[in-house]
């Protein structure tokens, strides 16, 4: 991957939106269908169907090899979970979801972590501060500050309720590739980051953890969890920087 970073033109912008409000109607949709008793496999038969019917091609199925086309992670897990059969969701479970269609040529990413039913005070703690700090990071998203801008937005309100960032997994810039540069991590960083320029579009993903940020991957290849099993959650939008400040391309229009 090179390290230029690729400004998108108005018609390719209006693409990417088209492509990112497919992701937004799906996780929606899939929003509503998480229950106790549903599987992660059933998840994935969803949102891929809903997709098709748009003319959207699932963008992680096939990714590097990976089987589905949903990265579903319950509870410790972090992302890249792998849609199964064997597993059902249960009351007190949260269920991160993370989509990415390719539409037209170009990539819609986003994420959301549901609640399964009625779920413990920490956990519903995790996914509302995880949540903010993905919009303290995405108000960051504006002409003239650095991506560490971001990234300090999200760190900043992350640990000051307790929380930890995950940091070996970052959010990137997209278009017609799924990971454009630049990386965004979760996290500041010492050294001088990119300035931010209109017609960048980010893919800004914090991935949040209840416990200590460090996280291993499983014997799949692909389940990343907690090290301390600590719950972990995920939120993502794609958004576009504008003239007149950050817009949101993956917002549930509905
Ligand atoms: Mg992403």
């Amino acid at each position: 991957m090179g390290t230029r970073i690729i400004l998108k033109s108005e018609a390719e912008i209006r693409i990417l939106s088209e492509a990112n409000r497919i992701v937004a109607a799906t996780l929606d949709m899939l929003r509503k269908k998480v229950a106790p008793g549903v599987t992660t496999w059933q998840l994935d038969t969803w949102a891929e169907e809903f997709a098709r019917k748009r003319g959207a091609m699932p963008a992680f199925k096939g990714y590097r090899g990976f089987p589905g086309s949903l990265c579903v992670s319950v509870n410790h897990e972090v992302v890249h979970g792998i849609p199964s059969k064997k597993v059902m969701l249960l009351e007190g479970d949260i269920v991160s979801i993370d989509f990415g269609v390719k539409y037209e040529g170009f990539y819609g990413d986003a994420a959301i972590t549901v609640a399964v039913g009625r779920i413990s005070e920490e956990r519903d703690k995790l996914l509302r501060v995880t949540r903010e700090s993905l919009h303290k990071g995405i108000a960051q998203a504006r002409v003239g500050n650095r991506i560490n801008d971001i990234s300090g937005a999200i760190q900043d309100h992350v640990e000051m309720h307790g929380f930890s960032v995950v940091r070996q997994f970052v959010g990137h810039g997209i278009g017609v590739r799924l990971h454009e540069p630049p990386e965004i991590p979760n996290y500041r960083r010492n050294e001088p980051t990119p300035r931010l320029q209109a017609g960048m579009v980010l893919a800004i993903e914090p991935m949040v953890n209840a416990g200590s940020f460090d996280v291993e991957v499983l014997r799949d290849g692909w389940t990343v969890v907690t090290r301390d099993r600590a719950s972990s959650a995920h939120f993502e939008h794609s958004v576009v920087v504008t003239k007149e400040g950050p817009l949101i391309l993956s917002q549930c229009q509905v």
